[in-house]
């Protein structure tokens, strides 16, 4: 062999004793065959085994399988974002005359989506209200072919009945997807709730570093999975193996992460509901949050994010206020070890169940920070409002 080919052919090194705890990153285009007939017949080999790089590689079958089982699924396909998530199962189930069932509250791109994408193609949506439960039945026609739900807006936090939208999706032949990024599975398993689609935006919790963007959707059903996969394929869409082995790395502190962050988040959540500048404290876990008895009925435990709405404030005193943040940074995509505050603009994206409240509301995301340094910098920007309240009151 001269240097040339030494150059690009690997030598065989030895992995006997070889164990390690990591989970290795196969990168991959090229799958080479034994042979010209398993070359052939390489259509032929199922789903599950090894045909390209961007059908999958070992590294990226280990984050599908830890999805799958967390979920109590049959199997899971990574996409490129949570929001690819989302749309990937409305490609794949959708077709001209059909139409579905979005929440009120559901990520501002979904609707956006619906809006701009699928409604100019013959798709058509609509928008329910999120406390809507078993009344869906009302708005399920033959057409109606997909409900989504978003167990937990994640903005102004109504919680859903699941259980009772999917039975009578269900009882009309339509298929429930879930966006259930605020939840994860370890609070929340939709497949068990009657979904047929389980979302994450492994961006977030999973993930957890701020630092991947990667989505998830896992399926009971192997048909379905089929669609999606078909869907994929035909769009040239995979994951970076990469994206996967950061997600893997994230995935084995999410328990302890989501178990901290849910406590801080519920603590300063009743502490907030005591402030004169804060009208509303959205936070499942208060009684006050629409839909707290059911999110103690399905899930009784809390993520890191919530919303409160101001009382309403000059706007420069709103841009003092968040100035005073020190320890909070201002910005979306949550999930990371780092605290975010984000002023959200719900009242002009409502459509069904007008969002009536006068102040702005802000979602905080908690993260990893001490809790006392987090607090402190709650107590300035409060302080800061305090005065505003007081004289608009
Ligand atoms: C962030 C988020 C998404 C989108 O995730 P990306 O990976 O950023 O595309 C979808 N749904 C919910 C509820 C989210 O919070």
């Amino acid at each position: 062999m001269l240097d040339l080919t030494r150059c690009v052919h690997h030598p065989a090194v030895n992995e006997t004793g070889y164990a390690s705890l990591a989970v290795a990153t196969y990168r991959a285009s090229t799958i080479v065959y034994p042979d010209p007939h398993s070359f052939a017949a390489r259509h032929q080999r199922s789903l599950d085994d090894y045909t390209y790089g961007l059908h999958g590689t070992p590294t990226t079958r280990v984050l599908e399988a830890q999805l799958t089982a967390l979920h109590g699924g049959e199997r899971t396909i990574l996409v490129p974002s949570g929001q690819a998530a989302v749309t990937a199962v409305m490609l794949s189930v959708l077709m001209p005359g059909d139409k579905v069932l979005i929440p009120d509250h559901v990520y501002p791109p979904v609707r956006s989506f619906c809006r701009d994408y699928l409604k100019p193609r013959g798709i058509d949506y609509a928008v329910y209200d999120p406390l809507i439960g078993a009344g869906i039945a009302g708005l399920i026609d033959d057409s109606v072919k997909l409900v989504w739900v978003e167990p937990c807006g994640s903005g102004t936090m109504e919680i859903q009945d699941v259980p009772a939208i999917a039975a009578a999706a269900k009882a009309k032949g339509a298929l429930v997807g879930c966006d259930n990024t605020w939840a994860t599975p370890l609070i929340f398993k939709p497949l068990a709730h009657g979904a047929d689609f389980a979302c994450e935006a492994l961006t977030k919790y999973v993930g957890g570093h701020s630092d991947l963007l990667l989505g998830s959707i896992t399926v009971s059903d192997l048909g379905l999975r089929r669609q999606i996969v078909t869907t994929l394929r035909g769009m040239g869409i995979g994951v970076s193996p990469d994206e996967c082995q950061l997600a893997l790395r994230g995935i084995e502190t999410m328990g302890v992460r989501l178990a901290h962050i849910g406590r801080v988040s519920e603590d300063f959540a009743r502490r907030l509901a005591q402030a004169p500048a804060v009208e509303a404290v959205q936070h499942p876990a208060l009684p006050s949050c629409p839909g707290h008895e059911v999110w103690k009925r399905d899930m009784g435990r809390s993520s890191g994010v919530f919303s409160i709405a101001l009382r309403p404030v000059a706007d420069e005193t709103l841009q003092a206020a968040l100035a005073t943040l020190k320890v909070f940074a201002i910005g979306a995509s949550w999930g990371g070890t780092r605290s975010l505050v984000a002023p959200m603009a719900v009242a002009g994206e409502r459509t069904v169940s007008p969002w009536t409240r006068q102040g702005t509301l802000l979602r905080i995301s908690i993260g990893l920070e001490d809790p006392q340094d987090l607090w402190a910098d709650i107590e300035e920007m409060l302080h800061a409002l305090k005065a505003d309240v007081a004289k608009v009151a």
